[in-house]
């Protein structure tokens, strides 16, 4: 993990862990896998019985069978025929089952390694990585596991089964059945390596058709306006031209590798009928036996070309569920940290983004217990850096940043969760009721608790909602505006009562007449609690204990309202210039 080079990407798991990922997901549903494969051999066995009793069936009417035992033997070929299909079909919905039951549980693990990887793990991972893995590269390994994965199980049992077969009717038989493997095993190590590129291509120019339509619908008014009708529609054009030479290129690669297929069948059974002809003459085997292996030869025409072309899919699957099972070989950050008391305290704190400069430079502050300190300075000073360096987003490079006397970075995030609580702009309402995403914040809270905490914020649009704490939120459902989801995150911040509470620019949404009351309110909820607002507006500076000024990383004052207005210092220029605008 703190290797330079690997510095922040998420790792991608490599074959063993693969082969780790797919024997789990076997042995936890083993019985049904079980169940799944012996069907599978049963409809390759019903399948390959029939060209065998049918070989069985010309050597008999050789040797004397009587008409109703050939009668039999053809009643049971029609039997197989339909035992195939029935245990097929039963095979493909149980295997399809089993493969969703599968991609369930990869995706709920997934989600939930990914739940608790540290934020700043996830944003130094970049969100654009994350992002991919969790819609793309999940739903491609859910198509993999309920579809490619078991079409590609029927065809390759089904070849193992008829070649087992062929060598129970005759061995030596059997061996010439074996002329079309070299075929087939070229022909997919070729079309693997060839096929992946050209869908891939293929599909990434498919997506850019998408964007340039998407885009010349969603701007048509601009389109318009400039005239740019002719050049929007060229790139359109242009866009598809590339992406009809990419699906040539599927057909061209098709043209090549179709033929090379059917060698495969086509290989045997010529070599059968010839070879096993001879051989018929010397008396080596029998012609019910020639016309068996010939015919299970021209049976490997379904399973060769099922596999052949599952197979590109499969191994694009295989990479994606690489990318998706690499998360959990993530090291789990060692955050073992007992913080003994709630008081924070941050010392000589050098921090940078990245690679990039410091932007904090040897930083100190001491925010005292239950007191409400406010943060102000210009934009860019560094305010966010402290908040996220209180809530243990990030580490310090140097010096220390201590809840309780130990290192925030290095506190379980069980603990701190309940501990240090950051409120920013970027509220999520969950597209859940009201009750459920207030109980994010204290599962055990009754009803009381719930309507109190959102009273305390000012929350007056509750006694609004149709049904109350059980009205579904969400876009699609009862859509909260900035203000309101700002009100919800606050009140789950009364919910949770954790000891210290960081709000970086947490009421910027609430028109500014209200917002004075909800941190008036606010104020009054978290009494007892140590309250680090970080605030652009001064009006919150004015009530606070304590006022710490930031400048380029460093502070550049600390004291109450009036002692640094007196001092006429970096908090007295921003006071009055504010003041200015404000009045
Ligand atoms: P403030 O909250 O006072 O406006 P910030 O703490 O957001 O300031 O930013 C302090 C400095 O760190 C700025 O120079 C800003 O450009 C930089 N910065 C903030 N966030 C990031 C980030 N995610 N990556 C790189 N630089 C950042």
């Amino acid at each position: 993990m703190s290797a330079p080079e690997n510095a922040g990407r998420l790792p991608v798991a490599d074959r063993a862990a693969m082969f780790g990922a797919v024997k789990r997901l076997v042995v936890e549903d083993r019985a049904a896998f079980a169940g799944v494969v012996a069907l599978y051999v049963l409809a390759a066995g019903a399948g390959a019985a029939l060209p065998v009793m049918l070989g069985d069936v010309i050597d008999g009417i050789g040797t004397g069978w009587t008409a109703s035992r050939v009668d039999l033997v053809c009643g049971a070929i029609v039997a197989c025929v339909v035992v195939q299909l029935v245990l097929l079909r039963t095979g493909r919905r149980l295997g399809y089952r089993l493969g969703e039951r599968a991609a369930a549980k990869l995706r709920e693990s997934f989600i939930a390694r990914v739940l608790r990887l540290p934020l700043g793990t996830v944003e130094r991972a970049g969100t654009g990585d994350l992002a991919t893995r969790t819609s793309g590269d999940v739903g491609a390994v859910a198509e993999l596991l309920r579809k490619t994965g078991p079409e590609m199980a029927i065809g390759v049992i089904e070849l193992v089964v008829l070649t087992v077969a062929a060598f129970v009717v005759s061995p030596l038989l059997g061996l010439l059945f074996l002329t079309g493997a070299p075929a087939f095993i070229i022909a997919a190590r070729r079309y693997l390596r060839l096929a992946s590129p050209v869908f891939l291509a293929e599909r990434a120019a498919m997506s850019e058709i998408a964007e340039t339509l998407t885009a010349s619908a969603a701007g048509s008014q601009t389109v318009t306006a400039y005239r740019m009708q002719g050049e929007r529609g060229a790139a359109g054009y242009a866009r598809a031209e590339s992406h009809m030479g990419r699906l040539k290129g599927i057909i061209r690669l098709q043209t090549w590798f179709f033929p090379a297929t059917d060698l495969t069948f086509l290989t045997p059974a010529v070599v059968v009928t010839v070879v096993g002809g001879v051989w018929f003459l010397d008396g080596w085997v029998t012609v019910g036996q020639v016309v068996a292996v010939a015919m299970l030869t021209l049976r490997l025409d379904g399973p060769v070309f099922r596999s052949m072309m599952s197979l590109s899919e499969f191994q694009m699957g295989g990479a994606a569920m690489a990318r998706v099972e690499g998360v959990h070989l993530m090291p789990d950050e060692v955050r073992a940290a007992v913080p003994e008391g709630a008081e924070v305290r941050l010392d000589g704190v050098t921090f940078g983004y990245g690679d990039g400069p410091d932007v904090l430079h040897g930083l100190s502050l001491h925010p005292r217990r239950g007191e409400r300190l406010v943060v102000v300075g210009p934009s860019g000073a560094g305010k966010s850096t402290i908040a996220r360096l209180i809530a243990g987003i990030d580490r310090p490079r140097s010096g220390s940043v201590t809840l309780g006397g130990a290192p925030v970075a290095d506190v379980p995030l069980e603990v701190l969760r309940r501990r240090v609580i950051l409120v920013t702009q970027e509220h999520y309402v969950f597209t859940a009721t009201l009750r459920e995403n207030l109980n994010l914040a204290a599962p055990e809270a009754g009803d009381a608790a719930l309507y109190a905490a959102l009273a305390t914020v000012d929350a007056r649009w509750v006694a609004d909602l149709p049904a109350g704490l059980d009205t579904m939120l969400g876009e699609e459902h009862h859509g909260l505006n900035l203000a309101e989801a700002q009100q919800l995150a606050l009140a789950r911040v009364i919910l949770a009562d954790p000891d210290v509470v960081i709000l970086d620019e947490a009421t910027a949404g609430i028109d500014p007449g209200s917002a004075g009351n909800v941190e008036a309110l606010l104020a009054a909820a978290l009494d007892g609690r140590t309250v680090i607002a970080i605030a652009h507006q001064l009006q919150a500076a004015e009530s606070a204990d304590r006022i710490a000024v930031v400048r380029e990383g460093r502070i550049a004052e600390e004291g109450a309202h009036a002692e640094l207005l007196a001092a006429g210092g970096a908090y007295a220029s921003l006071w009055w210039a504010w003041k200015g605008v404000a009045a």
